[in-house]
């Protein structure tokens, strides 16, 4: 290989995104609905969004009420063969449209159903395509589990870092240890329990972790969201994610008036749990009817904004970031590229250094100043938090929005159109190599989740007669 090769390979690998991820962004910024094209949009201006997976595992061994899983989901054989080789197969289409890097999901049923070593083989083939896993769980699993899925035969780490989505509410029934908790409150030392696991992963055996909370939000726990809140996040969880219920899935599981809950009744129930605004629209993922984040610090037990949306100089930060960062992917490449990237970036685009220095300044302050910051990093009392709304939509709305979609008619019927323009700019895709399409995750668990799973009933019977 040449000098001139050499370069050019230096140049490409160092440029902030690749250029089929430049190509996806643009693609997925022309697909948004003009209502979703603002300053603040994520989708196209720095991310491609969430993937996830779909037709791998669907049993569960919980019985909630709500849940989104279709009839027949628990007649389907959890298999390790089946998972790893289609978790590859659409991990693969996945690089192939959207870019190399990405975050997916590995969602199914429950993932601890799969043994230790499909499990972290699904996680290996999901990395070797460039995406960067989160299983997502029930969280009724043990420290044996976790060992299993970390170490390798040798007893050394096969996993150098997991994340894990655990998924705790009050509405879940048969938890080991508490099948039917009463309150929210009740589940908070099996919700440490979890995370005490991953701590002592990191300590007996170096393996870091991501711990992101998840909770389904119904009228009969809203009210204890604030609590969850206040006591949650410190137990190790980084992002606090709340659904509020939607109607898909297992109709037999929609026992009851479960009513509707908002994503307004949710935020406000999280800014009473940290006693104080939590501004979110500073970066906005897909449609806000969709999606709320704000991400933020937590110093002492106090949450402090990265972005405050009424602060010109953290809107300038953004800015920077989505016009000159565009696509970067910061976890799941080597740290020496991530610093070489913004190196480079920072190198061809001075105004950085001015533009991040204001910004340290600011958040430091924000954050209670140098001194306050230092004592509290001394004592481990800081770490990112991220809070996240995601509501889901019914499946009786998805199912006309989507098919009118199919055929290329826009709905004059305003709930109709509403829902259309959710799902065009959504943030949550699955693949289907097999159609060469790109599906929304309301699309697939309220249309194609179930037709999916009576093949796979055929496909994967829990019985195999030999
Ligand atoms: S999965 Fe549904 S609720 Fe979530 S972003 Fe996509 S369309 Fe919106």
């Amino acid at each position: 290989m040449g000098v001139r090769d050499v370069l050019r390979r230096v140049e490409r690998a160092t440029r902030p995104a690749d250029p089929v991820t430049a190509a996806a962004l643009q693609r997925r910024w022309q697909e948004l609905p003009a209502s979703a094209q603002t300053p603040a949009q994520s989708v196209g201006g720095h991310a491609v969004g969430c993937e996830g997976t779909h037709g791998v595992f669907p049993k569960c061994n919980l019985t909630c009420s709500p849940c989104y899983h279709s009839k027949d989901a628990n007649k389907v054989r959890v298999d390790g063969d089946h998972t790893v080789a289609e978790v590859s197969r659409q991990m693969a289409f996945l690089r192939q449209e959207r870019g190399p890097h990405a975050h997916a999901q590995l969602i199914g049923g429950e993932v601890s159903l799969l043994s230790p070593d499909a499990h972290a083989a699904a996680l290996a083939a999901m990395r070797a395509h460039g995406r960067e896993p989160m299983s997502m769980t029930h969280g009724d699993f043990d420290l044996d589990y976790l060992r299993a899925l970390v170490l390798g035969p040798d007893g050394r780490p096969r996993l150098r870092r997991v994340s894990f989505a655990a998924h705790f509410d009050s509405l879940m029934r048969g938890r080991g240890g508490i099948p039917r908790p009463r309150s929210e409150a009740e589940l908070n030392p099996y919700r440490a329990q979890f995370a005490d696991m991953f701590r002592r992963l990191r300590r007996e055996h170096g393996v870091r972790s991501y711990l992101a909370h998840t909770m389904t939000v119904t009228p009969q726990n809203l009210a204890e969201v604030g609590e969850v809140v206040a006591s949650v996040p410190g137990m190790g969880y980084s992002m606090m994610s709340f659904q509020p219920a939607a109607r898909v899935g297992d109709d037999r599981r929609w026992r009851g008036g479960l009513g509707e809950v908002g994503i307004d009744d949710v935020w406000q129930q999280i800014e009473g749990g940290v006693r104080r605004t939590v501004a979110w629209e500073a970066v906005q993922f897909g449609d806000p009817r969709c999606n709320r984040t704000a991400f933020g610090l937590r110093v002492d037990g106090d949450w402090f904004p990265f972005l405050d949306p009424d602060e010109p100089g953290d809107l300038e930060v953004r800015d920077w970031f989505y016009s000159h960062l565009a696509g970067m992917e910061f976890v799941g490449i080597p740290k020496t590229m991530v610093v070489l990237k913004l190196l480079r970036c920072f190198i061809e685009h001075p105004s950085a250094f001015g533009v991040s220095g204001r910004y340290v300044r600011r958040m430091v302050a924000r954050a209670g100043g140098v001194r306050k910051l230092i004592a509290a990093l001394v004592r481990q009392r800081v770490a990112p938090l991220t809070f996240v709304v995601h509501h889901f939509m019914n499946a009786e709305d998805v199912a006309p929005a989507w098919r009118m979609m199919e055929a290329g008619v826009a709905a004059e019927d305003r709930r109709v159109r509403v829902t259309q323009e959710r799902l065009q700019a959504c943030v949550y895709t699955m693949a289907h190599p097999e159609t060469g399409r790109l599906i929304p995750a309301c699309v697939q668990h309220s249309v194609l989740d179930p037709g999916e799973n009576r093949g796979l009933r055929t496909l994967l019977p829990l019985t195999v007669i030999r």
